[in-house]
């Protein structure tokens, strides 16, 4: 069945292009890739790729060990299994695997066509060590669902990436494809096949195809059309549960692009995992030109899921800007298998990133409380990684060490960077430039076609701007030296500061300042390396300290609760005296238990007027 509808397909593109079967070479014929999603077997599918005729006497075949956006090695040919390769006759030919993600084909004149296995990735990712990104996995769930990020089931011959490629899939009648890849134009309805083209193979990864049961809305946005679909393996969620907040968000995001080309089509494909059983735990998305795949758990209630989707939604749509339009040659002829990095991480996900924050500000999403409090928690995490490592280096080398455990800063440090060039943007053109209006020129000059030389980019910029750029960029991103973000927060009237917040005697919101030693008779003490609220430190107490009486009361696991839930009638005036163990010692002490406050540091308006400040932060964050 499968094979007389591949026949009919093949004769109807060969009439179409008005050359013999046998003697169209590869570089004419579309290769066709058959996949079968109804003839399950052992959680795995079977692929079937047919190109025309090679002259080469060896033929290798290869599937991605890496794709864009990931930056990580995947080997994605290690779910590949019993490949083979078929001459005319449907004899098997020889072949040797050259590694991982390649093999080579002898008697390449006669290769009919190569055929495997493919296990998916999400029900395997608890058991290997450096499990691909779910947004970038595949599952195959007989009957429910199938997540094909391509790249993991269609491979490309050396040599002929930029041939077309038709894909043809069987699917189970109950399920449909959400994607953006085109329809194969000629194909009559067929409830059994799916058929779909690609101009060359970077198009067919680009447009990831789920198979699920309906579960889908559709809206248009100021000129594209975005469908939702979604599955959730317990039917916990529908697609019109996060439907108004997909609407108003990605609303907002065109509004903060204005005038921006972008694509007529978005996809969102979101699969909800089940924490309950082996299935994906890589949380996040991927980002495509038209479409982006999306991994949460179901387990979210839905205000968490619809800020995760705003969070993660808006960023991977942001990415039409860059590296989608704006992007350099390493990514414009991307070696699937042997991959060259750009260096421009800053741009491609730091520009992406704070711009998805950034739009939440202007747009009045989040207030301005909110925008510091995130960039603030992302000048502290970006402290987890190397703060000296050139920023420009560790993109070059992201998948090799010290450099690839330094991956995740580019969310982080990655963003700043694109906040510090936007604040000297601004300061420097009077309010009028920013990082978005740098963007938006660089895609006039580039966009999706044309790439950039990845070594000039930089000095482009600069000539595009202000030196003050420059020296940023060798300072800070080309060089180690850490950035001072005060002195940036400065000169728009902000500041880093310490400052006191109410907080609880004994716990600051949920988080407890005390701990229990489960090896010591289950003894509670006050956590360690924490800073201490007011109530500890006046009472001159420290971490580590072990309670053993409070007000008379001699203090364990038990007894310390019915005091704790005394402390939420106390006034500041009410007295305490506390028998703490410390190194062995007794200590008592005693006093008022006070109003407990915590310090907290905070991005705050500088005290006194600075109008040219003030304006410039409007511009900044209002305009
Ligand atoms: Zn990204």
């Amino acid at each position: 069945m499968k094979k007389n509808v591949l026949v009919i397909v093949i004769a109807l593109i060969l009439s179409a292009c008005g050359a013999g079967k046998a003697l169209v070479s590869v570089e004419n014929a579309p290769i066709v890739a058959a996949i079968d999603l109804v003839n399950v077997v052992d959680d795995r599918v079977q692929v079937d790729l047919n190109p025309g005729a090679f002259t080469t006497s060896t033929v290798i075949f290869s599937i991605p060990k890496t794709v864009p956006g990931t930056y990580s090695s995947d080997n994605y040919g290690q779910y590949i299994q019993d490949f083979k390769a078929l001459d005319y006759k449907g004899n098997l030919l020889q072949f040797t695997k050259i590694d991982e993600n390649s093999w080579s084909i002898d008697n390449g004149t006669q290769l009919d066509k190569v055929q495997y296995w493919v296990n998916d990735t999400y029900d395997t990712e608890n058991e290997v060590d450096d499990a691909v990104f779910s947004p970038a996995g595949t599952n195959i769930a007989a009957g429910s669902n199938f997540m094909l990020n391509l790249h993991g089931f269609v491979g490309y011959f050396d040599g002929f990436k930029e041939v077309p490629y038709s894909i043809l899939i069987k699917k189970p009648a109950n399920l449909i494809a959400t994607t953006t890849l085109s329809k194969e134009p000629n194909r009559k309805p067929d409830p059994l096949w799916d058929g779909f083209i690609a101009k060359r193979y970077f198009e067919v990864i680009d447009n990831p195809i789920m198979y699920a049961k309906p579960n889908t809305e559709i809206f248009e946005i100021n000129g594209i059309m975005v469908t939702l679909s979604l599955f959730s393996p317990n039917n916990v969620y529908k697609a019109a549960d996060l439907k108004e907040k997909m609407v108003s968000m990605m609303g907002a995001q065109k509004r903060f692009l204005g005038d921006v080309d972008s694509t007529k089509e978005y996809n969102i494909l979101l699969y909800l995992s089940d924490v309950n059983i082996p299935d994906a735990q890589g949380f996040g998305a991927l980002e495509h030109h038209t479409s982006t795949v999306v991994v949460l758990p179901e387990a979210m209630d839905l205000g968490r899921l619809e800020q995760a989707m705003v969070d993660v939604v808006s960023h991977e749509f942001f990415h039409i800007v860059t590296p989608l339009s704006v992007h350099s040659k390493e990514i414009q002829y991307f070696d699937f298998n042997n991959p060259k990095m750009s260096e421009h991480l800053w741009m491609y996900e730091g520009t992406t990133e704070y711009f998805a924050n950034l739009f939440q500000i202007q747009q009045g999403l989040i207030s301005e409380e909110e925008f510091y409090e995130r960039m603030l928690t992302k000048i502290n995490n970006s402290l987890f990684y190397d703060d000296s490592m050139s920023f420009t280096v560790m993109s070059k080398n992201i998948l090799n060490q010290p450099y690839e455990p330094n991956y995740a800063n580019v969310y982080e440090k990655g963003a700043l960077i694109n906040m510090c060039i936007d604040i000297i943007l601004r300061e420097k053109s009077n309010g009028e430039k920013s990082m978005l209006w740098l963007l938006k020129e660089l895609s006039k000059k580039y966009g999706a076609d044309v790439p950039f030389e990845d070594n000039a980019l930089l000095n482009e910029i600069v000539a595009m701007t202000y030196p003050e750029v420059g020296e940023f960029f060798n300072t800070h991103v080309i060089g180690e030296t850490p950035i001072y973000y005060d002195d940036y927060f400065k000169k728009v009237g902000l500041a880093t500061q310490d400052v006191e917040e109410p907080t609880g005697y004994f716990f600051d919101g949920q988080v407890p300042y005390m701990d229990v030693d489960v090896q010591n008779d289950s003894v509670v003490y006050i956590r360690k390396n924490i800073e201490l609220n007011s109530f500890f430190n006046n009472l001159k107490l420290k971490g580590g300290d072990i309670f053993r009486v409070i007000n008379g009361q001699e203090i364990n696991l038990e007894s310390l609760r019915p005091v704790i839930g005394e402390s939420f009638g106390w006034t500041p005036e009410t007295p305490i005296t506390m028998t703490v163990e410390r190194d062995g010692e007794m200590i008592s002490v005693e006093g008022t238990v006070g109003q407990p406050v915590k310090k907290v540091k905070k991005i705050v308006a500088l005290e006194g007027v600075n109008e040219a400040a003030d304006k410039l932060r409007n511009a900044w964050l209002k305009n």
